[in-house]
């Protein structure tokens, strides 16, 4: 178990790698971490993420307001949203948000991410909504959020960037990292001739194979708000998908391997290695 001081500097870590990976311009972005149901460490507005040290964190309540912070600091403007998300989802230990390129792209397009074109993609996110355009530190954006909180781990916010969150905050990275690349990767395969999709039977079997071993948080099923409208979306799943807890504990930070390792024996079994 970590303590705060530990928690801080892995925020002051994950700050360099979104930095660093241009998934933020100067001052942007921000990310979180619940320590109990009434404390959170949170990255501070109007500095780089790329540059912090653990001083630089904020401790905030669950309705964001101050209880810790150092001269000169004062928590993210966007701390709100982070807090919606803790509300509406008790399973989360963090949040990140940032504007990665690829798939800021998308956001100002209006185009949600929702082709399967690769086993990690589909494992790991199912596809990734759009949230309605809300103006930054109001509570429109939470409010545009709420609605896919239930149904996905990591959403699109229209005109702006991306918001992902998991059960601690190197997965929540994880996950920003892997929407920045599955958009990447839609992004690039349109450029020549467009992406062959994975086929609803390939997809299926993705889906399957993640809900036996129960991998921890929301994940599109059959209640896919994109399929409830019909439009495009992932959702051969069957229900139930990412509901599993069993597992969950043995998985934990293990994560980002477990997905690798369940791509290889699915694309082993369909003989796509
Ligand atoms: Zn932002």
């Amino acid at each position: 178990m970590q303590n705060e001081y530990e928690i801080k500097k892995e925020m002051c870590e994950i700050g360099r790698r979104v930095y660093n990976r241009g998934m933020v311009a100067a001052n942007d972005g921000n990310f979180s971490v619940k320590l109990n149901d009434n404390e959170f460490l949170c990255t501070p507005t109007g500095v780089s993420k790329g540059f912090m040290t653990p001083e630089y964190i904020c401790k905030v309540d669950a309705n964001g307001n101050v209880i810790q912070a150092n001269k000169g600091f004062k928590p993210s403007s966007e701390i709100k949203m982070h807090m919606r998300v803790y509300k509406e989802r008790p399973d989360v230990k963090s949040v990140v948000h940032a504007h990665p390129l690829y798939a800021t792209t998308f956001a100002i397009a209006g185009i949600p991410l929702t082709q399967p074109i690769m086993p990690e993609a589909v494992i790991a996110l199912g596809c990734v909504p759009i949230a309605k355009y809300g103006t930054p530190s109001t509570e429109e954006i939470p409010d545009a959020v709420e609605e896919h909180l239930q149904y996905f781990d990591a959403v699109l916010l229209e005109n702006h960037g991306a918001l992902t969150y998991s059960d601690s905050l190197l997965n929540a990275y994880h996950k920003m990292e892997s929407v920045e690349f599955y958009a990447r990767l839609l992004w690039q395969s349109m450029q020549i001739g467009g992406p062959q999709e994975l086929s609803k039977e390939q997809v299926e079997r993705l889906y399957e194979i993640r809900r036996q071993f129960g991998l921890p948080g929301k994940h599109p099923a059959n209640l896919c708000p994109n399929a409830k409208a019909g439009k495009p979306s992932c959702h051969t799943c069957g229900g139930g998908c990412g509901t599993a807890k069993a597992a969950s504990a043995t998985i934990g930070n293990a994560d980002a391997d477990l997905v690798a390792s369940i791509t290889k024996k699915v694309m082993d079994q369909l003989g796509m290695n």
